[in-house]
């Protein structure tokens, strides 16, 4: 089976790493469990949360420094014995190289690096994608094929259709994916 792992959220824990660079910067400090959405403000700025992802798929560094999430490695190594696996993530062009080396030095797995997602990862030929973005997912879903919400604070509110898996962390993943 060919799976599409989204890498923000699923595999790396980027909210925690742009929380601590608001705290260094502003002096301000939001939990991660605060962060219900993207669009969430950043207090003592004029800037929402989502405008650090943008800032921040620039800096190498910041993306080369981030810590893989819980289960995401051996989860990946486990799957990557019986599955094709595609890295489909919406980071910018120029985060895909330090992204790729982030896979490496982190020993996690994949057989190839999907560089135009397209809109709402359309292009990405898997049959199932992993994803922790509910629009996404569904998007997936409403094309045919499967999804697996990855759940984070910032999809709980969301209403998931229906028949579509979430994961609370990636014992779940592999057990969606009958491992
Ligand atoms: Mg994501």
């Amino acid at each position: 089976m060919r799976i599409g792992i989204d890498v923000d959220g699923v595999l790396a824990a980027r909210i925690p790493a742009i929380l601590a660079l608001i705290e260094r910067r502003h002096g301000v400090s939001i939990a991660r469990e605060e962060v219900t959405d993207w669009s969430v403000s950043v207090p003592t700025t004029d800037r929402d949360i989502s405008s650090y992802f943008a800032e921040t798929d620039a800096d190498p560094e910041h993306i080369r420094a981030l810590d893989p999430i819980d289960g995401a490695v051996e989860g990946m190594r486990r799957l990557a014995r019986h599955h094709t696996l595609l890295i489909a993530t919406y980071r910018k062009p120029e985060a895909a190289e330090p992204t790729m080396e982030w896979l490496d030095s982190n020993g996690i797995p994949y057989d190839r690096y999907v560089r135009d997602v397209g809109e709402r990862k359309r292009n990405v030929r898997a049959t199932v994608l992993v994803d922790d973005s509910p629009r996404t997912v569904r998007a997936f879903v409403e094309s045919g094929r499967e999804a697996i919400l990855f759940r984070q604070p910032w999809n709980r509110q969301e209403q998931i259709p229906d028949g579509i898996p979430v994961a609370d962390g990636w014992a779940d993943v592999l057990e969606e994916l009958g491992l």
